[in-house]
């Protein structure tokens, strides 16, 4: 009997196929690229640019509006791929993919044609939401949204929002001011074209880790937007995002895991065959090779741990706490164990990844940025904790 594979099938194969081509052509054009402007810290416009032109930020276009709805893994694999050209550009580029992956259902129609129909004809969005007095909780955020006659007007100071400068269109968080909305349930996310008044840079982005990401801190003054820009109806926006909470855990994730891989392809290149008036060959020395077997076998199960939730635990069901629990397993594995991987590959390249521009140094600054990015190590371990021992996530104590 002849098995007969579907056309849509295999044309997305072929599509698939030639993302990933891509994907990793660029990611050695922005590897060149970071070695110079890693230092002075210049934005990864070009690069954006770039993944724009090559279809790779329209991938979550959903298939009935004629794109290619890529899957939450697929996300990840292009995540790695890109990561390991350029932290900053990969990092840029996943919140995009956070926004757009996790917004193709439940989302007004209205709302929802707007985004598509923009990212499919090459805009990019991102997501300022954590804010002056709210740091990573950013559920409870201290931006202000006051209600006005069709819409609403936004106050407030936000930080690190990525990819500003490349940026068509925000998800822009803020608190609405109605009296019978108790926090976090006055949480309100608006999509909008980016605004030409009410918003400014008022600091520049200049990081340590992932320094070409752009940033910067908003300061938000009366900005704009309309009651048809809100994204989740009104009270239940906590909810909403919860109920997303895998795809930044995963593609962040992807993020760092991309860092290590590219840190312990390096660590052997390196090694492999190089001598020294001392060693005829580093690589037979077995200090080097338990070195890369620890690096081999950790990357090995990361990749198995992002591959097996990104495929199997997608779907909120009905335990949302516990749900969001179990999203945060391989965001805190892979960050912290990210940074392992990293630091074992400096150890194996030795003194030269210290000297200014070495691509492991920056692999090594970027890779620092994973534990603290939402939610982070403290927020993800009273998260499992609680959940595996059947405690609510509220219950006290802790800390908000
Ligand atoms: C390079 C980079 C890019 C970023 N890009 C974006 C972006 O595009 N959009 C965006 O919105 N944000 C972005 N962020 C911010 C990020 O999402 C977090 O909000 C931020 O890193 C954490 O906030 P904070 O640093 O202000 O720390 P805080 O939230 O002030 O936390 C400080 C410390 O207190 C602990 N802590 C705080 N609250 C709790 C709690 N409730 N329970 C347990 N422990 C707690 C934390 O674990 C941490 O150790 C970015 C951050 C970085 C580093």
């Amino acid at each position: 009997m002849t098995t007969v594979t579907p056309v849509e099938g295999t044309e997305r194969a072929l599509r698939w196929a030639a993302l990933l081509d891509r994907a990793r052509l660029l990611a050695r054009r922005f590897e060149e690229r970071s070695e110079k402007a890693y230092a002075s810290g210049e934005f990864v416009g070009e690069n954006i640019r770039e993944l724009i032109d090559a279809g790779i930020t329209a991938i979550n276009v959903p298939a009935d509006l004629g794109g290619f709805e890529a899957t939450l893994e697929e996300n990840t694999r292009l995540l790695r791929i890109i990561a390991g050209g350029c932290g900053s550009t990969a990092f840029t580029l996943a919140i995009h993919a956070v926004l757009t992956g996790s917004m193709r259902s439940d989302l007004s129609v209205a709302v929802r044609e707007r985004m598509f129909g923009a990212v499919r004809d090459g805009a990019f969005v991102v997501g300022p939401f954590t804010d002056e007095g709210s740091g990573g909780n950013w559920v409870r955020p201290s931006t202000t949204a006051r209600r006005v006659p069709d819409g609403f007007v936004l106050d407030g100071l936000k930080h690190f929002a990525t990819g500003y400068d490349a940026a068509t269109h925000l998800v822009v968080t803020a608190g609405l001011d109605d009296a019978h909305l108790e926090p976090p349930f006055n949480l309100a996310a608006f999509f909008v074209e980016k605004p030409e008044e009410g918003i400014e840079v008022v600091a520049p982005w200049s990081g340590f880790a992932l320094p070409m990401t752009g940033s910067h801190s908003l300061k938000l003054a009366g900005l704009r937007v309309d009651a048809d820009d809100s994204v989740f109806p009104d009270g239940l926006t906590p909810l909403f995002v919860m109920a997303r909470q895998q795809w930044g855990h995963y593609c962040f994730a992807a993020v760092f895991l991309g860092l290590a891989e590219r840190a312990y392809e390096l660590a052997v290149e390196r090694t492999r065959g190089r001598a020294t008036t001392a060693v005829s060959d580093l690589a037979r020395l077995p200090g080097i090779q338990f070195a890369v077997a620890r690096m081999r076998s950790s990357i090995a199960t990361m990749d198995a741990l992002l591959t097996e939730y990104a495929t199997r635990h997608v779907d909120p069901g009905e335990d949302l706490p516990a749900f969001v629990a179990d999203t945060c397993v391989p965001k805190y594995h892979i960050t912290n164990e990210a940074e392992h991987v990293v630091a074992t590959a400096f150890e194996v390249i030795g003194g030269s990844g210290i000297r200014d521009g070495s691509r492991i140094g920056q692999i090594w600054r970027d890779v620092k940025a994973g534990p603290l990015l939402p939610f982070t190590n403290d927020m993800a371990r009273e998260f499992i904790g609680k959940a595996t021992l059947g405690i609510s996530p509220v219950e006290t104590p802790r800390w908000v």
